[in-house]
């Protein structure tokens, strides 16, 4: 069994601002960017992770990175297939680190690279994509992966089995249902707020033509400025297809509620992110006041660990629960995600996009519909298409849809001439990154 040696960390970064890719209300000038980990073992097999950040601060993650180095380098790949559960806490459970967590911030975005990267390695060496690695577990496998720590209170170890068993029996059949037709997505392209009205029109007429039936769309900058972009956006897209709108953070609670009541006319499905992502309060107020209108609040890019999104769930504060596989810890805490929004009943559409999201989260679709929801219901994928030819595996979508990725691991390889292009060059000290 491959035993790791050392780990390597480089900070990549893309110039996206210079197109206005990804600017929203809040974030007017993103650069995508990884803090990109790799894995090295003994026996050569290598695990690859990345976590995604938008640029300044990008170094900061790498060196968090390098900080949980003393928890991995040493360790057999198979102490984490035998208790993956207990190798996470034992990677976010370091006293010293802990001190600049616990479970949020830089130090929990390094540790999501670590984890992903751990995950890539057990898909290569089993031979599997990791969608379809979790897959074969059995219920009990399936729970050993996930540190039940404060969630008891909403779900205990036993019941996530007891779900989990209710849904084996299907599993196959919803296998072979995603190799055939793939997992619904959702298309953001359309809509950053940077883009002009003409770009926007044709974008969604592009969208239109290429099938999408969900589109998502920024807002929060300027009400007017939203009136007149939702509009053209309805005018190329029609009524019947499902219209999602994204704040990113901007608002006050009674701010979110009374912009959002003025756009209730051009009927979006969900808003996104109305205010911080931390106030789960407000959000439980802003989806009162809005359920009456048909609105769903939809929340998560910034859910910073399992606790947050346990108590916007008992808070009945979300109706779309939006995972992501770099901001929460990994593979291991969106498990107990889809376990928790399984018992709430809430339905999973994770964040993706920036570099990389799309290719981790299409495995955690998969995983929520084979495994713990069996179901398709109000259930969406994002998908940016940005930045994938840098990947060994590209996601690929078909018809609106994420095809199954093929290739062992966790599709989290970028190739090695993307690597070397894009690293980052510090400038020297003194001056501004
Ligand atoms: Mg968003």
């Amino acid at each position: 069994m491959p035993r790791i040696t050392h780990l390597s960390v480089r900070d990549i970064r893309f110039p996206t601002s210079s197109q206005l890719d990804g600017s929203d209300a809040m974030n007017p000038d993103p650069d995508y960017s990884s803090a990109y980990v790799v894995l090295h073992t003994d026996t050569g097999l290598e695990g690859h992770g990345s976590t995604f950040t938008i640029g300044r601060g990008n170094e900061i993650v790498c060196a968090a990175i390098r900080a949980h180095q003393h928890l991995v380098v040493g360790r057999s790949l198979s102490e984490f297939i035998e208790a993956p559960g207990r190798f996470w806490r034992d990677l976010t459970a370091d006293s010293q680190l802990r001190w600049i967590g616990p479970d949020k911030g830089a130090v929990h975005l390094a540790l999501a690279a670590i984890v992903n990267a751990l995950w890539d390695l057990w898909g290569k060496h089993d031979g599997l994509p990791v969608w379809r690695l979790v897959s074969s577990l059995s219920p009990t496998r399936f729970a050993d992966c996930i540190d039940f720590r404060y969630l008891t209170d909403a779900l205990t170890r036993e019941e996530a089995i007891d779900l989990l068993q209710a849904r084996f029996d299907g599993r196959a059949g919803r296998i072979a249902e995603l190799e055939r037709d793939g997992y619904p997505a959702y298309t953001t392209s359309a809509g950053w707020l940077g883009y002009p009205d003409d770009k926007i029109r044709r974008l969604c007429r592009q969208a239109v033509a290429e099938g999408w039936n969900h589109i998502k769309i920024k807002v929060g900058r300027d009400l007017a400025d939203d009136r007149r972009r939702l509009t053209i956006i309805r005018e190329e897209i029609g009524w019947d297809r499902r219209l999602m709108v994204d704040a990113n953070q901007v608002w006050d609670v009674p701010q979110a509620i009374d912009w959002m009541k003025a756009l209730a006319p051009f009927k979006p499905w969900w808003i996104e992110e109305p205010t911080s992502p931390d106030d789960i309060l407000g959000h439980a107020r802003i989806a009162r006041e809005l359920k009456p209108l048909g609105i769903g609040v939809a929340t998560g890019e910034h859910g910073m660990n399992r606790v947050l999104f346990k108590q916007l769930l008992q808070a009945d504060a979300i109706a779309f629960c939006q995972i992501d596989s770099c901001r929460l810890g990994g593979v291991n805490e969106n498990l107990a995600v889809l376990l928790l929004a399984a018992k709430f009943n809430v339905p999973v559409c994770p964040h993706a996009g920036g570099v990389g999201l799309c290719e981790f989260v299409q495995h955690l679709s998969m995983i929520d519909y084979i495994c713990v929801s069996a179901s398709l219901e109000n259930r969406v994928c994002e998908f940016v298409d940005h930045l994938h030819e840098h990947f060994i595996e590209p996601c690929r979508i078909r018809n609106a849809r994420y095809q199954v990725p093929l290739l062992p691991g966790y599709s989290t390889q970028m190739l090695a001439p993307s690597l070397d292009a894009h690293e980052f060059a510090h400038p020297p000290v003194g001056r501004s990154t």
